[in-house]
């Protein structure tokens, strides 16, 4: 498959914004590996932990939310404390599921909640609700 590299890709708004919700820089990889070595869902995955964060630094944003990696991923913290650049890639993960997430649109219709049921959830869970389920 050929596939084309751009400065306008890798430095996108994608990109950016991914970095801007994880708080890393996605370029401090350096594939070294320790990350998907240690990981314990690497053998389901699609594409290993650091061929996520490779797709990330060269603008592929779109093949890294199709990957099922994301969300396979148990944010188990193992890949952060083997990392030896400090990359928090549970935090990376989580920002992708994220777009992922808000790319597909919202999935709660505010208009049709109930606004007697809304009074009594706990405040935290309708917060959560809203960041994960509308764009
Ligand atoms: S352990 Fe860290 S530096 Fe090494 S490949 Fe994984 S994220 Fe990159
Ligand atoms: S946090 Fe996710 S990617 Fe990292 S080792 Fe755990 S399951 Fe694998």
């Amino acid at each position: 498959m050929r596939v084309t590299i751009s400065v306008e890709q890798v430095r996108s708004e994608w990109v950016r914004r991914i970095e801007e919700v994880s708080g890393q820089d996605v370029m401090a990889c350096y594939h070294c590996g320790k990350c998907s070595a240690g990981c314990p869902a690497a053998e389901v995955m699609d594409l290993l932990p650091n061929q996520i964060i490779r797709l990330v630094q060269l603008g592929q944003v779109e093949r890294a939310l199709e990957s099922q990696t994301i969300w396979y991923c148990a944010a188990c913290q193992t890949c952060y404390a083997r990392c030896p650049k400090g990359v928090d890639l549970p935090r990376l993960m989580e920002a992708l599921r994220e777009l992922a997430m808000q790319k597909r649109g919202d999935h709660l219709e505010i208009a049709r909640l109930d606004v007697q049921a809304l009074a009594e959830f706990p405040q935290q869970a309708f917060i959560a609700g809203f960041r994960k389920y509308t764009a």
